[in-house]
């Protein structure tokens, strides 16, 4: 079995007939690429970023937006905007990826890990507020497969604690909860452009920022606690240290690629959301056998990221892995719960996190991606359920 955690790739070579992934192209990349080199100069921040970033603020009405050189490293700047630092609770999601968590960690705030729910590995609100200390200072949340978690519940706690959010967005390019992009719903929101995201550019990600007041920060620590961004504005006569930060800029190679991508992301979700509900509809009957399809989160409108099915135990589980890669499918498990993981069980408290545990043992992701045919949805389909009879 694989023993990735959450970055599947596949290639070409792929033993398998139907590999778990195919990142996308859109076929324009290379002309981007092209004119990227045309312009002569390939730092971060030209015409390309310039471009893919106004385009990210108007189609989904993000008012701060920049490109990072991955979702990790957002989510690192989500951090340093939080101020979280040695003697900070913040409350995370254990069923998610490490960078979620590590961010935080890496300031000295210490992660205190709360359930997902019992019928989705999005995070429980209520679980959430019985977490909530007078240490706690932010709330991340992770919007598993492109599905929104609860966010009225979450700001609501968030609002009535004084707390800031921060949404792991990382698979959600045209995914919306209650009419709203993911992402720009809590105060700060990272985006992945990973190869195995939707959309991508082999890496890359993006922060977003809701409220002005975290604005001025943000584009300072991006530009390695320097005022360069205000200095090329003509807004002060020389840049200087001002604060914390790093070099959070992607080099104009990865926003042309992007540019590519976006441009086709559209097509892109209505393809997967279709390849979804093929799935979903066709795998109805796995649940006589106590298999169970995802649920779509009320108010989420997904963008068709991961289908996975939730087996009735790990045992299970491995076995339709196994079998199906016997039949030339790759299927994958996904997330090993945090709060159990090497690195960390030596400082979680003991408490039990049930239902993260149980996605650890029985969730199983199926192919899928833009080039997938119907007829290839059809033969996992069949072999699932073959399989599990
Ligand atoms: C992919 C992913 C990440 C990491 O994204 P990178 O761009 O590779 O840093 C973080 N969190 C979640 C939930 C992810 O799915």
């Amino acid at each position: 079995m694989l023993a990735i955690n959450c970055h599947v790739s596949t290639n070409v070579l792929s033993v398998y007939e139907v590999p778990f992934n195919r990142p996308f192209q859109s076929g324009n990349e290379q002309a981007y690429l092209s004119k990227a080199l045309e312009t002569g100069t390939l730092a971060g921040d030209g015409p390309a970023t310039q471009f893919v970033q106004g385009y990210c603020k108007k189609t989904f009405g993000f008012p701060h937006f920049w490109l990072t050189p991955s979702c990790t490293q957002a989510l690192e700047m989500a951090a340093i905007l939080t101020n979280a630092e040695p003697g900070d609770e913040i409350i995370i999601p254990s069923y998610t990826f490490v960078s979620t968590a590590n961010a935080f960690v890496i300031r000295g705030a210490k992660p205190v890990f709360a359930d997902s729910l019992p019928e989705h590995p999005n995070v429980d609100p209520e679980h959430i507020a019985s977490l909530i200390t007078d240490k706690t200072k932010a709330i991340v949340v992770v919007h598993y497969a492109g599905m929104g978690c609860d966010m009225t519940a979450i700001n609501q706690l968030a609002e009535r604690h004084h707390l800031l959010v921060i949404e792991d967005a990382a698979q959600c390019t045209f995914a919306s909860y209650k009419g709203e992009y993911l992402g720009g719903i809590g105060h700060f929101g990272a985006i992945s452009y990973h190869e195995t995201k939707n959309i991508h550019c082999g890496e890359g990600g993006a922060l977003i920022v809701r409220d002005e007041a975290f604005a001025g920060r943000a584009e300072i620590i991006r530009e390695k606690g320097t005022n360069r961004s205000a200095f090329l504005r003509g807004e002060v006569d020389k840049y200087s240290w001002v604060d914390i930060g790093s070099s959070y800029l992607p080099s104009e190679l990865n926003a042309a690629f992007l540019q590519a991508q976006l441009e086709s992301a559209e097509r892109v979700t209505e393809r997967r959301k279709k390849l979804w509900s093929r799935y979903h509809e066709e795998l109805k009957e796995v649940e006589k056998v106590g298999v169970e399809r995802p649920t779509v989160p009320e108010g989420a409108d997904h963008n068709g990221h991961i289908y996975y099915l939730t087996c009735r135990d790990g045992e299970q589980r491995n076995e339709l892995i196994r079998r199906l890669a016997e039949a030339g499918i790759q299927a994958t498990f996904h997330y090993q719960a945090l709060h159990d993981s090497p690195y960390y069980r030596k400082h979680h408290n003991g408490g039990q996190l049930p239902n993260a545990e149980r996605f650890t043992d029985t969730l199983v992701r199926l192919p899928l991606y833009y080039d997938l045919l119907e007829d290839e949805v059809g033969r996992v389909c069949e072999t699932v359920k073959e399989i599990l009879k």
